[in-house]
């Protein structure tokens, strides 16, 4: 069997040539994804393949000679002690698959015990909170060692476990796959105790001889300043409990809304709503600060729109220094049909004689409305 058509590229391919190739027929005979027979003994090949030709010394030693580095005498020698080249009797296609792929298949934790699983939770922070960058409080279910059995899995005082028969108490069993270097072996878990090495014959009644239970916990969490919707924080070690190591604890940051705020990453804008002759002469609005109700000044001339900041009054910037600020932004409202009474009316008309505006005269007012009746002859 040739390197360059068991991962199906020419003799000419390109690194990522090879690379691609491999991927797919990876994934393709992967023992875990692919039950047919003889699927693990090509996935051990093409692995073998893909080691000498993803690494351009062996690749060139191999196109010169037809064979692998140090893998003189095979087909047929040692299937353990010919392979010095490719690392030695500590080959494995998993390896190599997990290079490339970083475990993100068939990732069982075979580099030793189990990490405890990553937690998520979601906590809902409010802007005084996240300003001042307090601790919070999060209650989660996380999986903790037992304390009745202290994570033995088997009852105290009970009978003791016993060394699994299958695995003699290795948790692992090994598997064979035939290659053009003779059988390589491969370790799985052993099935028999899921790895474990033991068969627990009196379980634990607290935990049902899991070893673990679920534990309701207060984690607290420090915000940092100026944290805002969408963002995460990690608190290590409070995931799951395992063999191996605690998970971690994400939590995910839900932003309270504010009834009169609205926030734009480190700035905070306030809608204050004026009526015209405020816009037009000045007068003062209430803003909710963060820190209470502040009077704002209106000059005089105020658009539609204008804006005015309160510098420094919005929210610390979560990266780098400093804080954003508070902008007041100016809605001016026109009255509706039935806003003004006579009075008012009457105003405004002078108010359009002194600025020479065209003068709505009382028959003027209301001129569709009539035509509107003629219409529904009323
Ligand atoms: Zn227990
Ligand atoms: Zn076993």
């Amino acid at each position: 069997m040739d390197y360059y058509e068991l991962l199906g590229v020419s003799r000419t391919a390109s690194a990522d040539e090879i690379k691609s190739s491999y991927r797919k027929l990876a994934l393709k005979y992967h023992p875990d994804r692919n039950k047919e027979e003889g699927a693990q003994e090509k996935f051990a090949q093409i692995s073998e393949a893909y080691a000498v030709l993803s690494d351009a010394e062996k690749r060139a030693h191999y196109d010169r000679f037809g064979s692998a580095p140090g893998a003189g005498g095979m087909p047929g020698g040692d299937p353990f002690g010919g392979m010095g080249g490719m690392g030695g009797a500590g080959f494995d296609p998993m390896d190599i698959f997990e290079q490339l792929f970083g475990g993100a298949v068939g990732g069982r934790g075979r580099r030793g015990p189990a990490r405890g699983d990553d937690l998520e939770t979601e906590a809902r922070v409010s802007l005084l909170q996240a300003r001042a960058g307090e601790e919070i409080e999060v209650s989660i279910d996380r999986l903790t060692t037992c304390e009745h059995c202290h994570g033995t899995k088997s009852e105290p005082g009970g009978k003791p476990p016993k060394t699994c028969p299958t695995c003699s108490g290795t948790g692992a069993v090994r598997a064979q796959a035939r290659t053009i270097f003779g059988v390589v072996e491969t370790q799985q878990p052993c099935p028999t105790c899921r790895g474990e090495g033991q068969i627990i014959e009196d379980p634990c009644t607290v935990c049902k001889g899991r070893g673990r239970t679920l534990k309701n916990e207060t984690v607290k969490v420090k915000l940092p300043r100026g944290i805002d919707e969408g963002y995460r924080i990690r608190v290590a070690g409070y995931g799951n409990e395992g063999p191996g190591g605690n998970g971690d604890l994400y939590v995910h940051i839900d932003m309270e809304p504010h009834p009169e705020l609205r926030r734009e990453a480190e700035h905070l804008i306030y809608t204050a709503r004026i009526g015209f002759a405020t816009a037009a002469l000045g007068g003062a609005v209430t803003v909710p600060t963060l820190d209470g109700p502040q009077t704002v000044e209106v000059k005089p001339g105020t658009q539609h729109g204008e804006l005015h900041r309160l510098r420094g009054q919005g929210m610390p910037r979560l990266q780098g220094a400093g804080t954003g600020d508070l902008i007041v932004e100016y809605d001016v409202t026109i009255p509706k049909p039935g806003q003004l009474n006579d009075e008012a009316r009457e105003a405004l008309r002078a108010y359009a004689r002194a600025v020479g505006d065209e003068v709505p005269s009382e028959k003027h007012e209301g001129f569709f409305d009539k035509v509107g009746k003629i219409f529904r002859g009323e």
